[in-house]
Formats: structure tokens, sequence, C-alpha cells
């Protein structure tokens, strides 16, 4: 038996879970800031559900599900995005009119594993129902924009497009197919195959881009309404001071999106890992879960690859190392102490030398150090240069004053 995490996933321990805490901690407080309350839906659902709504002909439903039977027959799959969730459970719970949720855990898929990349990863995300105009667009644009640039992402930029509705696209996708129909013997082989099935997937192909710098692009060709939406959300973001690029070519690996598509990328990053974040509208989803019409928007982002890309420190875990000259169980009672009066509080129950509690303390990198002997209630704090003899009972006041 080898003692290792399944292929695809990691095991992430201090201090990279530090960092991951901070950044979770820092999505809460966002999310909070444009009014997205916790949402919490099952890590698992029923097949169906991803089938209809992320749609069966995508690379993430036909290739890359953990789809299983339960002990009742049940077809279930491990959730490979968010937002079919959320919007099932928003219709299921009957509300009605513009409602917000926010999201953050586990996602699998089953992928070929390289950094960035993970069969386990985790999103945090958000949903915006009932809510059809520009302004929302924008809103949920501008929140991970911010939020990715507070966390340090750098050379964010965010890649916009319009995918049109049902009253525009079905022109604009005859329109594709026949120019991709003229290039077909140039086209790779999955290419080819959409042809005929989802021609917008090959705009997405990475090897056939260079065949198609100069192919029809949707928001060239959208209907009076959709091209009015659009115009509404690039001039909303140029208010919001939030720079975008247009990219024609943005589809975005998911079928359900309607109107508005857009990436965040963190152009400093390799290309294959760049992608932080990615979302749009989806107004026809809640139906085709067999839902009633509620439009929405939203983004998922991928914590994983932020935290590659935001290369911060972790902050310190302690605000006191205590070293006892007189064994550990003397350390025990003053850090016990100092703990109920809300210090974090570190200290060696192995009864190591002082020399090596030194060592430890330093490299715990707690501001504070203290010093106790024998269970008197006086003790030696040392915080840099400073050193002082302070009750027990003073100590975290001393260091409230201090630090
Ligand atoms: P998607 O749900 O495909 O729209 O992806 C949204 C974001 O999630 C991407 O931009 C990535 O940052 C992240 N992501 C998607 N798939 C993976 C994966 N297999 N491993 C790590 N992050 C991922």
């Amino acid at each position: 038996m080898s003692f290792q995490p399944p292929k695809g996933t990691d095991d992430i321990i201090a201090p990279e879970s530090l960092l991951w805490r901070e950044l979770l901690r820092s999505w809460d407080v966002w999310a909070e800031r444009y009014g997205y309350p916790l949402v919490m839906t099952p890590l698992f659902e029923a097949t169906d559900l991803f089938e209809r709504g992320v749609g069966d002909e995508t690379e993430v439903v036909s290739k890359q599900m953990y789809t299983f039977s339960d002990k009742g027959g049940r077809s279930l799959t491990l959730r490979p995005e968010g937002t079919a969730g959320v919007v099932r459970a928003f219709l299921d719970s009957g509300v009605k009119g513009a409602w917000k949720g926010s999201y953050s855990g586990p996602m699998f898929r089953y992928e070929r594993p390289q950094a960035g990349r993970r069969r386990q990863f985790w999103q945090v995300g958000v949903e915006y129902l009932d809510a059809e105009g520009f302004a929302a667009d924008a809103e949920v644009i501008e929140l991970g924009f911010r939020f990715l640039g507070a966390v340090g992402v750098p050379g964010l930029q965010v890649l916009l497009n319009s995918l049109g509705d049902e009253t525009c696209r079905p022109d604009y996708v005859e329109l594709l197919r026949s120019y991709l129909d003229e290039r077909r013997d140039k086209l790779c082989e999955d290419s080819t195959a959409a042809i005929g099935t989802n021609p917008l997937r090959v705009l997405d192909c990475k090897v056939c881009a260079p065949l198609l710098v100069d192919a029809p692009a949707m928001k060239d060709h959208l209907c009076r309404p959709c091209a009015d939406h659009y115009g509404g959300v690039k001039s909303s973001l140029n208010r919001l001071e939030i720079p975008y690029v247009e990219d024609g070519r943005l589809v975005r690996g998911l079928d359900y999106y309607t109107r508005t598509a857009f990436e965040y990328i963190a152009t400093d990053l390799e290309a294959a890992q760049n992608a932080v974040g990615g979302g749009g509208r989806y107004d026809g989803l809640a139906e085709t879960i067999g839902g009633r019409r509620a439009p929405g928007v939203g983004f998922a982002l991928g914590v994983d690859r932020i935290v590659l890309a935001s290369n911060q420190q972790p902050e310190t875990m302690i605000d006191v190392y205590v070293v006892s000259e007189s064994g550990p169980a003397d350390a025990l009672v003053a850090a016990s102490r100092l703990r109920q009066d809300g210090l974090r509080v570190a200290l060696d129950t192995e009864s190591r030398s002082v020399k090596a509690q030194f060592k430890e303390a330093a490299r715990s990198n707690a501001p504070a150090v203290l010093v106790v002997s024998g269970d008197t209630g006086a003790v030696d704090i040392r915080l840099g240069e400073e050193r002082a003899e302070v009750d027990i009972a003073e100590v975290s006041e001393w260091l409230e004053a201090h630090l």
C-alpha cells in the first residue's frame, strides 16, 4: 500500500494551507460586500443535472465526470462545477425575484493533471439569479476583478465576449459552420467532428487557432437586444474603470452561456494555467434543467491557480512562543493562561533544552517570546529588541500595547 493522495489531488498543509485560509477569508469578505451570502449545495448531484445543464456534448460532461451508482441504483456525479447545483437549489427553494448566492468548495473533473490542473480543485463563485439587466453582468465582473486584484493576482486581464441568444445565435452558427466547412480538411479531428454538432466549440480549439483568425465573431452578428445588452456591459465596465479586451473567440467550455461570456487571465503566468476564472450569463439554464425561466449571471474562480499566481507569503500563525526553563508543565500552564486571553500560543511539550526552545521560537516567526521559570507569576517577555518583566496576568495587555 502506498500512502499518496489519488492522482490529480493534493494534500494542502501549513504553511501553504495558511495562504488558502487567507484567500478564502478574503473571498467571504468580498462576496459579502457585493451582497452575496453563502449558499451550500451537495458535493454530488443527480448525473442528469449536469448532462442537461452543462450539456452532454461538452468535454466536462462527456469525458471528465466522476459518475457512480449508489446502493439504491441512482446515478450520481461528483459536481464538476458549481452553477448547475446552485441554480437547482434556487429553483427548489421557490424564491422569486433577484437572488444572490456565493459558494466555495471542491469540484471534481477527470483531467490530465498538471500544475494548476487538478482532478479535485477548489472554486469560489457567485450566481445572481432572476437578474436580466446588463448592470448585473457588470457588477458580477467587477466583483471578480476587484477580488483577484486584492489578493494579488499579477497582470490581471478581463477577456469579454457576447454569445448572443436563441434569436441571433442560430443564424451565426450557420455562418460559422459554412466558414469552417470551407476549411474542413485543414482542421484537427475533434474540430472537424464538431462542425456538425457544435461549431462554436471549434473556436475554443488551441490547435486550430491559427486557421480561425478571420472567422466570423458572434459579437458582430448580435440581434438588437443582445447588442444593446453587450453595449451596456462594456460602457459600465468603462465607467467602473475595469480594463477588458474583447475576444470574439471566447466561448467557454460549458454549453449554458448566453450573451455575456468572460474570463479572468493572469497574464504573468504560463498560458496553460493562466485562466484564473471565468463566467457569463445563462438565461436558459434554469429551464434546461426543468425549472421556470430564471435568467442569471455568475462566475467561478480557480483557487488552486490563484494561490499559484498570487505568490504571497503566509501570515504568521502565532503571537507568542513560550520558552520554559523549568520544563513543559510550567510552559503549558502559562500558555493556557495566554490562550484564554485570546492570544495564539505555541510551546515545546518534549522537554527540549532551553537553547532548542529558542531555536524553535525563532523558526515559528512568533513576534514575541515569553520565558517562564517555575510557577511564579512573573515572566520575561522579549519582543524584538525590547525586554520586560511582566506579571502573567498582564501579558496580553502588554502585548496589545507593544505589538
Ligand atoms: P470553469 O468552471 O471551467 O469555467 O473554470 C473556472 C475556473 O476554474 C478556471 O478559470 C480555472 O481557474 C479553474 N479550473 C477549472 N478546471 C480546473 C482544474 N481541473 N484544476 C484547477 N483549476 C481549474
